[in-house]
């Protein structure tokens, strides 16, 4: 018996949350998601508006059935733990809303805050993390980690991306 879990990622992973804060970013006038001043300014905004991470987190759609997936990943007993980044205190409370009562997903929720990385939450110690970011999956790796990208627009699984967290029931 294995003590690890798989740690997934919540936004570009599980819900498409991710491109619908880029798309409010661009439509408030900060058009550039290279400068991460913009984002500070963006988050900053969020924080006088609460109703951002509503929209943004209530209305999103899931990726690839992840939702459905991670319902019968605990079903089936399987360790898993969601892993997130969270730019405001407001977003994490709307992620976890979300989660526990629209959802109804009961796995441990990790938060990571802003300057953090997630390799320092956890320590990854050869345990799998699933993200859609490529500098999260370098890192989680150079740290002690396994990982996969996570790319819902590939066409199928390689040993580096895989498209949906199916595989993840059978293994
Ligand atoms: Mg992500």
């Amino acid at each position: 018996m294995t003590t690890d879990y798989t740690f997934i990622d919540f936004d570009g992973v599980i819900l498409d949350s991710e491109e619908r804060m880029l798309e409010r970013k661009y439509d408030l006038g900060f058009h550039n998601h290279k400068d991460e001043s913009e984002f500070d300014a963006y988050f900053e905004y969020t924080n006088l508006h609460p109703e951002e991470w509503e929209y943004i987190i209530k209305e999103a759609k899931a990726i690839n059935n992840s939702v459905e997936i991670i319902k019968e990943l605990e079903n089936l007993k399987k360790k898993i733990a969601i892993l997130t980044k969270i730019h405001t205190l407001q977003e994490m409370k709307v992620k976890t809303e979300l989660l526990r009562e629209n959802l109804k997903i009961l796995c441990p929720l990790i938060f990571v805050p802003p300057s953090v990385k997630k390799y320092q939450i956890i320590v990854p110690n050869n345990q799998l993390l699933i993200d859609d970011s490529k500098k999260n999956i370098k890192s989680w790796i150079e740290h002690g980690g396994k990982g996969l990208i996570f790319d819902s627009k590939i066409e199928s699984d390689t040993n580096e991306k895989v498209r949906s967290l199916e595989f993840l029931i059978k293994r």
